[in-house]
C-alpha cells in the first residue's frame, strides 16, 4: 500500500517534470548534466578533504585544507551565480538579457577563472605528495567534472539566450503577439475608417442643415411678406376704420362736438361706422334728455334747484360786471300740504303745474322760474335798477295765485308767501342769496301768509328764534307738555253751565303756562297737532264725563278745529269713531270752526261736518263777524251755534256800530234757527246788553276764566246745578 502511494507520487512527479521540461527546455540540462557534475565535484572535494585529514600530519594539512576550502568556496560561488542567473532569467520576459543577468555572467566568469587556479594549487600539492595517495585520481575527476560543468553551463547560457528558452514565450511572441498586432492594426484601420466616415457624415449633415436653414429662411421671408400684405390690407379696410371709430367714440365720450365720421371701404366697416353714427345720435339724444332731466323738474318742466343755482351764479357775475341788480324771489305755497293730504297727490301735482304756468306767464323770457322742491318756487329777475322794481311783480304773483284754481271738480283757493332778496344789496354769494330770500319768505309766513317781504338783517334773528321755537315745540310734543284748559259757557236762560270750551295750553318747563298764540300756528303748520290731538280729545272727554257726573246732567264740551285737522283723514276717522262709540253722548260735543277754515275746500268740510252732525255732535261757527263772507257761510251750512267774536262784545257800549252788529247777528242767527254765544263777556253791562238782545249763552271772564279740568270741576258746586249766573 505504501509502495503503491509512493509509486503514484513518483508518477505524478514525473508528469510534473515532463511538463516542466517541455515548458522550460533548459531544465533537463540542468537536472541531468549540471546537477550531477556539481554533486560529483562537491563529493570529490569532501573525499579529498577526508583523505588529507586522515593521511597527512596536522602541520601539513593546513595548507591542503585551505586550498580545498578556497576551491569549494569559488566553486559554490560560481554555481550560486549561475543559479541566480537562471532565477533572474525568469524575471525577464524580453529576449534580451537584463542588466542583472549580465552582472551574474561577469561573476560566473570571475569565479570560473578562480576555480582553475585553485585546481592548479591542488595539483602542485599532488606533485609534492601533500594530498595523500588519492590525490592524482581525484584531481583528474575534479578536472573532468569541472570541464563538463563548464560546457553544460555554456550550453545553458546559450539556451537561456535563445528565444525558445521558455515555450510559452515562444507562443506569446510567435502566435499571440502577431495576432494582437494584427488586431491592433485592424482596430486602427477601423478607427481611421470611422473617423473618415464621421467626417463625411458631418459634411453631409452640414450641407443638409444649410439647405434646411435656407428653406426655412425662405419660408419665413415669404410668411412675413404675406403677413405684411395681409396686415396692410386689414389695416386699410378694417383696423384703421375701427381705430378711427374707437377714437371718435373716445372723443364723443370726452364731449368733443366736432367729430368727422371715419371713412369705410368694406361693407362691414361701413356698417360699423353707420352703427357708430346712429349710436352717437342716440347718445346725444339721451344725453340731452338726461341733461334736461338732471336740470329740470319732471312735473312742472321748470328748471330745478341745480340749474337755478347755475343761472344765479352766472347772473351774479354779469350783474357785478354791469353794476345792475338781481332780484331773487322765494315762493312757498300756503297750506299746500293740507291740499295734498286731503285731496291727494294727483290734485297736489296738478295744482303745482298750474302755479308753475301762472308764474311763467307773469315773468319775462329772460327771467328764470324754478321749482326748488315740494311747493317751493324761485324766480330770478335780472337786469333791474332798484329794489322797488320787484314790487309790481311780487304783487302780480300774489294776485295771480289767489285766483281760484279748478282741478277736477274741486275749486281751490291758494295763497303764497314770498320772500325777496337783492344782490348785491343783501349778498353776492348764490347760496347766501337763496338763504336770505327763504328767510324773508319764512318771515312773510310768520306774519300771516299771503304776502311778500323783502329780506332784512333783523329777519335772520326772528327766523332763528322761530326755528328755535319750532324745535322747542317738537320736544314739548314728545314730552306731552300740551294740555287743555276749560272755560265755562253759561246759559242766559237759566244761568247754568251749558258747556266748557277746551282751550289749549303749553305747560312750559321754564316759562310756565303758555297761551295758544305762542305755539298754535307752529303746531298747525308743522302738522304736529295731528300727533297730539288724540290725547287732547281724551282730556276733553274725561273732563266732560267728570263734570256731567258731578252735576248729574250732560254737560257739553266744545273743541276748536283747525283747517289742518279737518283735512286730516286720520283725525276725521278717529273723531267719527269716538262719536259712533258714543264717547260723547248726543249733543255733548261741540266742534268750533272759524270762518277762515270754511273759506277753503268748503265742499270737503261740509261733508265731514254733516257726518259728525249726523252722529250727534254740534257745530259752532267761531269768531263770527271777523270773516269776510259770514252771511253766505251761515246759509251754506246748518250751524247749531254762532259765537260772536269778543272784539264786538268788548265795544258794545263804546261803539254803536258794534252794538248794532251784535244785535243783527243775534237776530240773523235766530232767523236761521241757530243759537248764539257771546264771547269775551267781562262786564255786567256787556252781559246786560247781550241778554237784552236775546243772546242764548255767554262766555267770558265774568262767568269763568279758562282753568284746568280739576279746578273747573272743583269750583262748580253740585248743589247749585252748575249755576254761575243769577237769572
Ligand atoms: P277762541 O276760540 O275765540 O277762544 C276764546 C279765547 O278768548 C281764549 O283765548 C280765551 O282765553 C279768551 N277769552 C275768553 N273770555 C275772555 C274774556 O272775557 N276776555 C278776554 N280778553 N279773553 C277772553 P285763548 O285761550 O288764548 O285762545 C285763543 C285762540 O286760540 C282761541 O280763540 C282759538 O281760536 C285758539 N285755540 C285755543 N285752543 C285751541 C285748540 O285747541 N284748537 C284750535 N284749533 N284753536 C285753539
Ligand atoms: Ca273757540
Ligand atoms: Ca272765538
Amino acid at each position: 500500500m505504501r509502495n503503491d502511494c509512493m509509486q503514484r507520487l513518483l508518477n505524478w512527479w514525473k508528469c510534473v517534470q515532463t511538463w516542466m521540461e517541455r515548458w522550460f527546455p533548459a531544465m533537463r540540462l540542468m537536472r541531468e548534466q549540471m546537477l550531477p557534475h556539481n554533486q560529483a565535484v562537491l563529493s570529490e572535494l569532501d573525499t579529498i578533504h577526508a583523505e588529507v585529514r586522515e593521511a597527512l600530519e596536522p602541520e601539513e594539512q593546513l595548507e591542503a585544507i585551505n586550498a580545498i576550502s578556497s576551491l569549494r568556496h569559488a566553486w559554490n560561488n560560481m554555481v550560486s551565480e549561475l543559479r541566480l542567473l537562471v532565477a533572474n532569467r525568469f524575471g525577464v520576459f524580453s529576449s534580451e538579457a537584463s542588466a542583472g543577468m549580465r552582472s551574474r555572467m561577469v561573476n560566473i566568469g570571475y569565479y570560473s577563472e578562480e576555480v582553475p587556479g585553485y585546481l592548479q594549487t591542488l595539483r602542485t600539492m599532488v606533485d609534492s605528495n601533500r594530498l595523500g595517495f588519492i590525490g592524482p585520481e581525484a584531481l583528474d575527476v575534479l578536472d573532468r567534472h569541472h570541464r563538463d560543468w563548464i560546457n553544460a553551463s555554456k550550453q545553458l547560457i546559450t539556451l537561456l539566450d535563445n528565444p525558445g528558452w521558455r515555450v510559452d514565450l515562444v507562443i506569446l511572441t510567435e502566435s499571440i503577439d502577431p495576432l494582437l498586432e494584427k488586431m491592433r492594426q485592424r482596430l486602427s484601420a477601423l478607427d481611421l475608417e470611422l473617423d473618415k466616415q464621421s467626417a463625411q457624415d458631418i459634411t453631409q449633415l452640414t450641407k443638409t442643415a444649410r439647405t434646411l436653414s435656407f428653406s426655412i429662411l425662405g419660408i419665413a421671408f415669404f410668411g412675413i411678406l404675406l403677413i405684411t400684405f395681409a396686415y396692410i390690407f386689414l389695416n386699410r379696410t378694417l383696423l384703421r376704420p375701427i381705430a378711427e371709430t374707437a377714437m371718435a367714440l373716445k372723443q364723443e365720450a370726452q364731449g368733443v362736438l366736432d367729430i368727422t365720421p371715419p371713412p369705410a371701404s368694406l361693407q362691414e366697416t361701413a356698417n360699423l361706422v353707420e352703427a357708430f353714427n346712429e349710436m352717437r345720435k342716440q347718445v346725444h339724444m339721451r344725453q340731452q334728455h338726461l341733461d334736461h332731466m338732471a336740470h329740470h323738474d319732471a312735473l312742472t318742466r321748470l328748471p330745478n334747484r341745480v340749474l337755478f343755482r347755475d343761472r344765479l351764479e352766472h347772473a351774479l357775475k354779469i350783474a357785478a360786471r354791469e353794476g345792475r341788480l338781481i332780484g331773487l324771489m322765494f315762493l312757498d305755497l300756503d297750506r299746500f300740504k293740507q291740499v295734498n293730504d286731503s285731496l291727494g297727490h294727483l290734485v297736489g301735482d296738478e295744482l303745482l303745474k298750474i302755479v308753475a304756468e301762472r308764474l311763467r306767464a307773469l315773468t319775462r323770457e329772460s327771467d328764470t322760474v324754478a321749482r326748488l322742491s315740494g311747493d317751493e318756487f324761485a324766480v330770478l329777475v335780472e337786469g333791474i335798477n332798484e329794489r322797488d322794481d320787484m314790487i309790481p311783480l311780487a304783487e302780480k304773483m300774489l294776485e295771480a295765485l289767489e285766483q281760484p284754481i279748478e282741478i277736477a271738480e274741486h275749486e281751490l283757493r291758494i295763497t303764497v308767501s314770498v320772500g325777496i332778496a337783492m344782490a348785491p344789496l343783501d349778498d353776492v354769494v348764490a347760496d347766501n342769496l337763496i338763504r336770505d330770500a327763504d328767510t324773508a319768505m319764512y318771515s312773510a309766513k310768520q306774519q300771516g301768509r299771503a304776502a311778500y317781504r323783502f329780506f332784512t338783517d333783523e329777519m335772520t334773528h326772528v327766523v332763528a328764534e322761530s326755528l328755535q321755537l319750532e324745535n322747542e315745540i317738537r320736544s314739548a310734543v314728545e314730552n306731552g307738555e300740551f294740555l287743555f284748559h276749560f272755560q265755562p259757557v253759561v246759559s242766559l236762560r237759566n244761568g247754568e253751565l251749558y258747556c266748557c270750551e277746551a282751550l289749549m295750553r303749553w305747560q312750559h318747563s321754564e316759562k310756565g303756562l303758555l297761551a295758544p298764540e305762542v305755539f298754535l300756528d307752529v303746531l298747525d303748520d308743522t302738522g304736529l297737532i295731528t300727533s297730539i290731538i288724540d290725547t287732547l280729545l281724551d282730556q276733553a272727554s274725561n273732563h266732560r264725563e267728570k263734570l256731567s257726573k258731578k252735576l248729574g246732567r250732560e254737560i257739553a264740551v266744545s273743541v276748536n278745529l283747525s283747517a289742518r285737522l279737518m283735512n286730516d283723514p286720520a283725525f276725521c276717522r278717529g273723531l267719527l269713531k269716538r262719536l259712533v262709540a258714543r264717547e260723547f253722548p248726543l249733543g255733548s260735543l261741540v266742534l268750533e270752526i272759524t270762518e277762515d277754515t270754511l273759506t277753503r275746500e268748503l265742499a270737503e268740510a261740509n261733508e265731514f261736518l254733516q257726518q259728525v252732525k249726523n252722529l250727534g255732535a254740534k257745530i259752532a261757527l267761531d269768531d263770527f263777524g271777523v270773516g269776510q263772507a259770514s252771511l253766505s257761510h251761515l246759509r251754506q251750512f246748518p250751524f247749531d251755534l254762532v259765537k260772536i267774536d269778543r272784539d264786538f262784545i268788548s265795544n258794545v257800549h263804546s261803539d254803536a256800530n258794534d252794538a248794532n252788529l251784535v244785535r243783527a247777528i243775534i237776530q240773523l242767527a235766530h232767523a236761521f234757527g241757530m243759537q248764539v254765544v257771546a264771547e269775551g263777556v267781562e262786564t255786567e253791562q256787556q252781559l246786560a246788553f247781550v241778554r237784552a238782545q236775546g243772546c242764548d249763552y255767554i262766555q267770558g271772564y265774568l262767568v269763568g276764566v279758562p282753568a284746568d279740568s280739576g279746578q273747573v270741576v272743583a269750583c262748580l258746586s253740585a248743589g247749585q246745578n252748575g249755576s254761575l249766573l243769577a237769572t
